[in-house]
């Protein structure tokens, strides 16, 4: 598209952008001179730069790996925007739409070409890409080579190949998964050893970490969108079919646009919400985690988590979905005893071996570890991918530090009732039984089972029923008491012992007793977008009624054309010339040419006296 160009003039020229972010320049001036790379950076880290520059700069054509198909079109989309050549090769086209691609590319006509994984594994396709001209391979989502992972693609497994019939051009591996695990998989399994390794910090500032007990988890998701996100686009998580079904119909009953997603509905309805999602404004998506890799919708204002998610990776990623534009966003997550319990079942009852469910064990220890921390979220969240940071100010305990209390004693009651109900094996207690007989009810079923007359009966009237349910659940997830899973019952641990005979002392969290809630968006700390000035807000609202209106008649995303961070930043300088808005960031030259005007009219609307005056 441009003659050879240096790196830095391409940033300003196609992106619009001043300066790079973070690790960027280090990257991509290593690629640009032939070098591979492996780019750990958070989702709206800013990755795509990291090959869309390099491939700008080089001769011949990027090759992007993704397995997000149903994306495609609109990351496409997106680069031709910005004046860049680029074409797709998918199982969505027809023969007429992949001839014409396939001649660009071998013309030399293209500056960014993306293939799925498994046309890789095609004879036609390898033959095509040898017949033309490579800058690169970008493999993106590369956490999908490794095994263990959620996202694990057999077909990436064949990428490996890739650099003994291309010795001479660069490869580049991105992904936003940064465990050292996933990290090292990564490398070894794409024969990226002796390539420039890139961990990027993995704070993402802008986002407020808010972790709470559930105890109505429909009605606490509501207040959260009724209250803080009116109107916003949002992401929430839940882990099964059915409740996804049941969260979306709840929502919409109450007003609000809702969508559901996951792996049971038809393709086709699957591939409408999610379009719905990205086109549209203020669309909730409700999801299972098969939703969500990849979609760089810029202006998703929170993610919401009803159930608890399997690892912490899995967490920080669905959650790195909310505010890539840098703007305050929230991610909130509702956990309680139950999801404890059927998390520890689920491992117990999967297939695979020993060593599988020991990993799967210890992440649901790293996320419950989260879930009960009474330090900085965020503290913990970086240090579990290896990062150092201080208290952020930004996170719900932070806002409203918990107490935390000594909870030995509360701990030996429920472990000696658990321990007085193991020796009736046949018999299923749950948590409602143990805290049932240590409030001294005497229930149906207490007396049942004569439970009654236990020593036990009747030592825990010093806390509440929700109190009991919270150390039941901190128990679990400190490994004090196990779940066993074939009785359906809980069972002790090797360390419970330990604290029965008094020799282990347990530290509990206090749950806050009401929500912690940011007053507005301008009270929510460290976030760095600042609120519009009064007489911007409703220039911003006329911007994005136009963004809306030219986005529907080209058929794209509103984002594509500019994103939010753009319009506060017009809306805020109200550029009078053209020279002006370019230097907006995010505007680069072919946006300035093909948008500029619009968006001088927008903010200048020809007045009426003018028009009278012409009459
Ligand atoms: P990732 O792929 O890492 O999730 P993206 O590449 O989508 O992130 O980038 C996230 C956002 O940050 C995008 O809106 C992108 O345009 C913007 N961005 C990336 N690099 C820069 C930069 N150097 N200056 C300004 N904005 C940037
Ligand atoms: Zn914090």
């Amino acid at each position: 598209m441009l003659p050879a160009a240096a790196p830095c003039d391409v940033l300003r020229r196609v992106f619009g952008y001043e300066a790079f972010r973070g690790p960027q320049q280090e990257v991509i001036e290593h690629v640009c001179g032939g070098g591979d790379a492996l780019v750990l950076m958070p989702t709206g880290g800013g990755k795509s730069l990291c090959y869309q520059v390099p491939a700008l700069v080089r001769a011949g054509t990027g090759v992007v790996v993704s397995p997000l198909i149903a994306l495609m079109q609109d990351q496409v989309d997106a680069l031709r925007a910005l004046g860049v050549r680029a074409g797709f090769l998918n199982s969505t086209q027809g023969p007429d739409e992949r001839r014409a691609t396939e001649a660009a590319f071998l013309g030399g006509e293209l500056d960014l070409l993306y293939l799925a994984p498994e046309r890789l594994r095609v004879p036609s396709t390898l033959s095509l890409l040898g017949r033309g001209a490579i800058s690169l391979f970008a493999i993106d989502e590369a956490h999908c080579v490794a095994q263990w992972g959620h996202d694990f693609r057999p077909d990436y497994l064949a990428l490996s190949g890739l650099h003994e019939r291309w010795p001479d051009v660069p490869r580049i591996a991105l992904t936003a998964t940064a465990t050292e695990a996933t990290h090292t998989e990564i490398a070894q399994r794409l024969g990226l050893v002796d390539a420039l390794h890139v961990v990027a910090s993995f704070d993402r500032p802008n986002i407020q970490y808010r972790i709470a007990p559930k105890n109505e988890p429909r009605r606490q998701l509501l207040d959260l969108l009724r209250t803080e996100h009116p109107g916003d686009a949002g992401i929430v998580y839940c882990l099964s079919r059915r409740s996804v079904e049941q969260t979306a119909e709840h929502l919409t009953a109450q007003g609000i646009l809702a969508l559901p997603y996951h792996a049971g509905l038809d393709a086709a309805v699957r591939a409408r919400h999610q379009s719905r999602f990205l086109r549209e404004d203020g669309v909730v998506m409700v999801a299972t985690i098969a939703f969500g890799m990849g979609i760089d919708k810029p202006d998703v204002r929170f993610v919401a988590h009803l159930d608890l998610p399997k690892s912490v990776e899995g967490y920080y990623q669905e959650t790195g979905r909310a505010g890539r534009d840098g703007l305050p966003s929230t991610a909130w997550l509702a956990y309680g005893l139950a999801d404890v319990v059927q998390q520890r079942k689920m491992i117990d009852e999967s297939d695979g071996d020993r060593a599988h469910k020991q990993s799967l064990s210890r992440n649901l220890d790293a996320m419950l570890a989260l879930c009960e921390t009474v330090e900085c979220r965020r503290v913990r969240l970086l240090d579990y991918f290896g990062q150092e940071s201080g208290a952020c100010g930004n996170c719900d305990t932070c806002l409203r530090p918990p107490e935390s209390w000594d909870g030995t004693v509360a701990a030996q009651k429920v472990l000696s009732t658990v321990f007085r109900l193991d020796r009736e094996r046949r018999q299923r207690f749950g948590a409602g039984q143990i805290i049932d007989i240590l409030l001294g009810r005497r229930t149906a079923k207490v007396e049942q089972f004569d439970h009654h007359s236990l020593t036990v009966f009747g030592v825990g009237t010093d806390l509440a029923e929700g109190e009991w349910r919270a150390v039941v659940r901190q128990l679990l997830a400190q490994g004090l008491l196990a779940v066993d899973a074939r009785h359906q019952t809980f069972a002790l641990t090797d360390t419970s012992s330990e604290v029965l005979r008094g020799e282990r002392p347990v530290r509990m969290r206090r749950d806050p007793v009401k929500p912690t809630r940011t007053r507005s968006r301008a009270a929510r700390g460290g976030a760095p977008a600042v609120e519009l000035a009064p007489e911007a807000a409703p220039v911003f609202e006329r911007l994005r009624s136009w963004r809306g209106a030219t986005a529907k008649e080209q058929g794209v995303p509103a984002y594509v054309i500019f994103h939010d961070a753009t319009l506060r930043e017009i809306a805020t300088r109200s550029p009078a010339t053209l020279d002006e808005l370019g230097a907006i960031s995010g505007i680069g030259e072919n946006k300035l040419a093909k948008y500029g005007q619009g968006v001088l009219d927008t903010l200048d609307p020809p007045s009426i006296i003018g028009q009278n005056s012409d009459l």
